[in-house]
């Protein structure tokens, strides 16, 4: 018989890819901010427009491209973050698949801008559905400027299953949160529709938990810390009277990247045991640092599970490090519910 099986063209295997890498405006969002911070950014900008439908963008002040490299950039497995699949396991990098890029200009209209610090000019490329439109030489400042407008242009059912836009923006400032909360010192700023959001400035970890949820969280942050040969904890437990009905201000970072863990979540939980209210949800910002050897990202595209080497180790550690924080402050069982 004749034989059928072909390879499919880039564009669609780009596009395909697409479909896992980019759910919303959001892991958009994701994507363009954790490359800012691998190209070693200390200052970035996340402009919006209708919930990033018209507009995302992100100007950073990291490294910059080469020419050859701001065309590499949108290859599909085009990445400088990783050589062999050693690496894989000793991850310290954000990224590492090759594919945010490509999978982003295959469903929009990318405008790059970008420039390294010893060049005098820089790159302008502009891709719409994976297509190069123009490519050309630009007066740009250091550092890189990746706009994406027309999400989804060519996927009309994604298009219309995305919600409105009071929706798509809480995802797009959670990621933002996600991110700007992983990296105090890096300082960030947040506009949509021309209205600044945010406006983070370089601080410490307190300071930026503080700076992203209002003056009023100060005074519920009760310090975690331990420190082991596997394991080094830091962050914030909120304290149980200030415990939430919803889930929202739970965060776990490993190695400064935010993941979610329902077995990690039950650690802290326990440590709360006899603390919160029913139906209420304590609060936590807790940044794991762990030896990237231990743990496994690549997991899913999205990277926001891990698979640790010793799970029931780290869930002991951090049990007990919450609990004795919550007992240092002279925390007491929860008797009276009545105020
Ligand atoms: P990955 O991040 O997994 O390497 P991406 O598709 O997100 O894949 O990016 C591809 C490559 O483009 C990166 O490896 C990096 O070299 C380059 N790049 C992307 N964004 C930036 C940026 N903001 N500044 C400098 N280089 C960038
Ligand atoms: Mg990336």
């Amino acid at each position: 018989m004749a034989d059928i099986i072909q390879l499919l063209p880039d564009h669609v295997a780009n596009q395909i890819a697409a479909g896992e890498v980019v759910q919303r405006p959001a892991s958009v969002v994701k994507e363009l901010l954790e490359n800012a911070i691998d190209a070693g950014a200390t200052s970035i900008k996340l402009i919006v427009k209708d919930a990033g439908k018209t507009l995302i963008q992100v100007i950073d002040n990291g490294k910059g491209m080469s020419v050859t490299d701001a065309r590499l950039s949108f290859e599909r497995h085009a990445t400088s973050k990783i050589t062999s699949a050693d690496d894989l396991f000793n991850l310290t990098t954000k990224g590492f698949r090759g594919e945010a890029l490509a999978s982003i200009a295959a469903i929009a209209h990318v405008e790059l801008k970008t420039k390294p610090e010893l060049d005098d000019v820089g790159t302008h490329i502009k891709i719409e559905g994976s297509d190069v439109v123009s490519q050309e030489v630009i007066a740009t400042p250091t550092g890189t400027s990746i706009a994406v407008k027309n999400l989804f242009f060519n996927i009309p059912a994604r298009r219309n299953f995305l919600k409105s836009n009071t929706v798509e923006l809480r995802h797009i400032i959670d990621e933002f949160n996600r991110v700007s909360l992983a990296h105090p010192i890096i300082t960030f700023v947040m506009f949509h529709n021309g209205s600044e959001l945010f406006n983070l400035p370089e601080s410490n970890m307190r300071q930026r938990i503080v700076n992203v949820f209002g003056g009023k969280t100060n005074e519920k942050l009760v310090p975690v810390e331990e420190s082991t040969e596997v394991l080094k904890i830091s962050g914030f437990v909120g304290k149980p009277e200030f415990a939430r009905k919803t889930r929202g201000e739970q965060f776990f970072f490993v190695n400064n990247r935010f993941i979610k863990s329902s077995y990690l979540n039950h650690a802290v939980n326990a440590a709360f045991e006899g603390l919160l209210r029913d139906g209420t949800h304590a609060s936590y910002f807790l940044y794991l640092e762990v030896d990237p050897k231990s743990i496994d990202i690549n997991i899913h595209p999205t990277k926001t599970e891990i698979k640790f080497d010793d799970e029931h180790t780290l869930y002991a550690l951090l049990r007990s490090s919450v609990k004795h924080s919550l007992g240092q402050f002279n925390i007491a069982p929860v008797l009276d519910f009545e105020h």
